[in-house]
C-alpha cells in the first residue's frame, strides 16, 4: 500500500518514512500542502495541520473534493477546533502528537479497511446516504461487524439477538453506524440527535452509557474525548 505524507519537520517525516516501510507500507513525502494537492494519486493520505504555505485543513478540504482517499490529519493539539473543522472537512481520523508508529499503522489499517468496504459497497449498489438510488421495497439495512440496524423497521440486533432501543438510542447508534469506524462529532450527534447542541452534552454521555450497556460490550462505541464518538465493528 501507498500512502502520501505531507509534513513539513524532516524530524518527524524521515523516521515515519522507515518505519512504515518497514510494516510494508511505502510513504511518500512531500513537506508543503501544495505538493499534497500536486501529488499523484495514492490509497491515503497522512496530512500534518500545520504547514508552511497552507493551512492543513484547507488542504483537507480541498483534496476531500477533489480526490477520493482517506485522509488521516496528524495534529500536535494546536485545539479541537481545527480538529473538528478537518473531520467535517472529509478526514476519516485523527492521531495526536506524538504518537507510536504502532498506533499509526494500526490507524492506517482501519482507515484503509473502512474505505474498501466502502468501495465495495458503492459498486454493489448497497444504500450509500447521497447516493441516487431507486425508492424501492428494499429493506434498508445497516451492518457493523455483528451489528444489524434495520431502518425500515428500526429494529437493531446483534448476532441475530433483538436489541431493544429507546428512540433517542436509536437515532445515535444510526448516526455511527452510517460510517461504521469513524468518528462522529458530539456536536453532529447533538444537533442531529437533540436539534441543539446547548446544555445536552451529559446527555449525551448518558445516552451512549446506556446504548453500550444494551449493545452488550462497551467497545462497540469508543470515545474519542472531547470530540467524538465512533462505532468499532465487532466481529
Ligand atoms: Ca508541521
Amino acid at each position: 500500500m501507498q500512502v502520501l505524507l505531507v509534513e513539513d519537520d524532516d524530524s518527524i517525516a524521515v523516521p515515519l518514512v522507515e518505519g512504515l516501510a518497514r510494516f510494508g507500507i511505502v510513504a511518500r513525502h512531500v513537506t508543503t500542502g501544495a505538493g499534497a494537492l500536486a501529488a499523484p494519486p495514492v490509497d491515503l493520505v497522512l496530512l500534518d495541520l500545520g504547514l508552511p504555505d497552507i493551512d492543513g485543513v484547507d488542504v483537507c478540504w480541498e483534496l476531500n473534493r477533489t480526490r477520493n482517499v482517506p485522509i488521516i490529519m496528524l495534529t500536535a493539539r494546536r485545539g479541537e477546533a481545527d480538529l473538528v473543522r478537518g473531520l467535517e472537512g472529509g478526514a476519516d481520523d485523527y492521531l495526536a502528537k506524538p504518537f507510536s508508529l504502532r498506533e499509526l499503522v494500526a490507524r492506517i489499517r482501519a482507515v484503509d479497511r473502512r474505505s474498501r468496504a466502502d468501495a465495495v459497497a458503492r459498486l454493489t449498489g448497497s444504500a450509500q446516504p447521497g447516493s441516487a438510488q431507486p425508492e424501492s421495497a428494499q429493506p434498508d439495512i445497516r451492518t457493523a461487524g455483528r451489528l444489524a440496524i434495520d431502518r425500515t423497521t428500526r429494529e437493531v440486533s446483534v448476532g441475530g439477538v433483538p436489541v431493544p432501543l429507546a428512540p433517542k438510542e436509536y437515532d445515535l447508534l444510526d448516526m455511527l453506524a452510517a460510517r461504521p469506524g469513524a468518528v462522529v462529532l458530539r456536536q453532529r450527534l447533538l444537533e442531529q440527535v437533540w436539534a441543539t447542541a446547548e446544555g445536552r452534552g451529559r446527555t449525551l454521555d448518558f445516552h451512549i452509557a446506556a446504548l453500550r450497556r444494551k449493545l452488550g460490550d462497551p467497545a462497540w462505541i469508543e470515545t474519542r474525548r472531547g470530540v467524538g464518538f465512533r462505532l468499532v465493528p465487532l466481529p
